[in-house]
C-alpha cells in the first residue's frame, strides 16, 4: 500500500503544530515540535508571508498528513464529502474520523495512526466480529471493534490501549482497553474536534 515516507516528525515541524504522528514520544518533552517548533530546512526559521492559496494548501497538507491519507485518496474523500448532506468541511472530518485506522487508533489499538493501519492491514481488526484488512473502511455508527484473538497478546498494542485509556476516549468512541474492543458510537460533532483544523480552508482550496 501507498503511504508517505516523510519522516514524521519533519511532517509536524513542517505543518508548525504537533499532528501526534509518532505514538508515546508525541507526549513526552522529546516531541520535536517541543524542542524546535520551526519548519525544517535551511530557510525554516525564516518568517514566512503566505498567500491564500498557501494557507488552504498548508492547511490541506496538515489534515492530510494527520490522517495519513495520500494525495488521491485524500481527492476521493472529498468527493464524498461533497456528496454528501451538510457542510462539506465536516462532512470530510466526519469521513476521516470513520475509517477504520482512524478508530481503531482512537481506541488505543495502536500507538500512533500508522501503527493502528498496520495492525489492521495484519488482519489484526476485526469489525462487527468479522476481520477487516481494509484502513479505509468506513465504519458506521453503531459497529463494534474488536481486536483478533492472535494480536491481543501483543504487550505493545495493549500498553497503547491503556496510555489510550488513561487520556481519556473522545465522546464518539466506547473503548475497553482490558478487553481490547469498543464501540463507534456515532460521526463526531465538529465540537468535538480540534479547533486548531480549518477545514473551510480546504473547501476554499478545492473550490478554485
Ligand atoms: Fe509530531 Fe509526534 Fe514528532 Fe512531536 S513527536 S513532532 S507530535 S510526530
Amino acid at each position: 500500500m501507498a503511504r508517505s515516507l516523510d519522516p514524521k516528525c519533519r511532517q509536524c515541524r513542517r505543518e508548525g503544530e504537533k499532528l501526534f504522528l509518532k505514538g508515546e514520544k508525541c507526549f513526552t518533552d522529546k516531541c520535536a515540535i517541543e524542542r524546535r517548533s520551526y519548519a525544517p530546512g535551511q530557510h525554516g526559521q525564516k518568517s514566512l508571508r503566505r498567500s491564500d492559496y498557501g494557507k488552504q494548501l498548508r492547511e490541506k497538507q496538515k489534515i492530510r498528513r494527520t490522517y495519513g491519507v495520500l494525495e488521491r485518496q485524500f481527492r476521493k474523500v472529498y468527493a464524498e464529502a461533497v456528496r454528501r448532506r451538510g457542510p462539506t468541511g465536516e462532512n470530510l472530518l466526519q469521513l476521516l474520523e470513520s475509517r477504520l485506522d482512524s478508530v481503531a487508533y482512537r481506541m488505543g489499538f495502536g500507538a500512533s495512526r500508522s501503527e493502528a493501519r498496520q495492525i489492521v492491514r495484519h488482519n489484526g481488526i476485526k469489525v462487527n466480529g468479522r476481520r477487516v484488512n481494509i484502513p479505509s473502511f468506513l465504519l458506521k455508527p453503531g459497529d463494534m471493534i474488536e481486536v483478533a484473538e492472535g494480536a491481543q497478546q501483543h504487550l505493545r498494542l495493549k500498553g497503547a490501549a491503556e496510555a489510550a485509556e488513561s487520556r481519556g476516549f473522545p465522546e464518539w468512541i466506547e473503548a475497553d482497553a482490558k478487553a481490547l474492543k469498543g464501540k463507534f458510537k456515532a460521526l463526531p460533532q465538529r465540537s468535538e474536534l480540534p479547533s486548531t483544523i480549518n477545514e473551510s480552508l480546504v473547501v476554499e482550496l478545492y473550490s478554485r
